[in-house]
């Protein structure tokens, strides 16, 4: 007779995704504008950073699924920063330095 069985060695890696070369990621491509599958070209420390799409084969820096902004949306930010809020900084008045006068007598 065997007494209860033991569970060994379950490990579960279901947090660790390690990427790999070559490995199919999601992705903003410029190109084709819209998220495509990409082929991981190069790796940085356990990330994708240069992806192929599978689309249009073109190869680009790993944009993380992030559309960058687009030229008229770069115009429209220079232009609000041109036309916003000037930067004053105002120093805050300094306080009135209290001097502790002790008479010697
Ligand atoms: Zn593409």
């Amino acid at each position: 007779m065997r007494g209860g069985s033991k569970h060994t060695g379950d490990v579960i890696l279901t947090n660790v995704r390690e990427l790999r070369l070559g490995d199919i990621i999601d992705d903003w491509c410029v190109k084709c504008r819209r998220l495509t599958n990409h082929a991981i070209v190069s790796l940085l420390e356990n990330d994708a950073a240069k992806v192929r799409c599978r689309s249009c084969y073109s190869d680009h820096d790993y944009l993380k699924e992030i559309a960058p902004p687009s030229k008229k949306d770069l115009k429209r930010m220079a232009e609000a920063a041109l036309s916003g809020e000037p930067d004053i900084e105002i120093p805050p008045p300094a306080p009135p330095k209290v001097k502790s006068i002790r008479k010697r007598r």
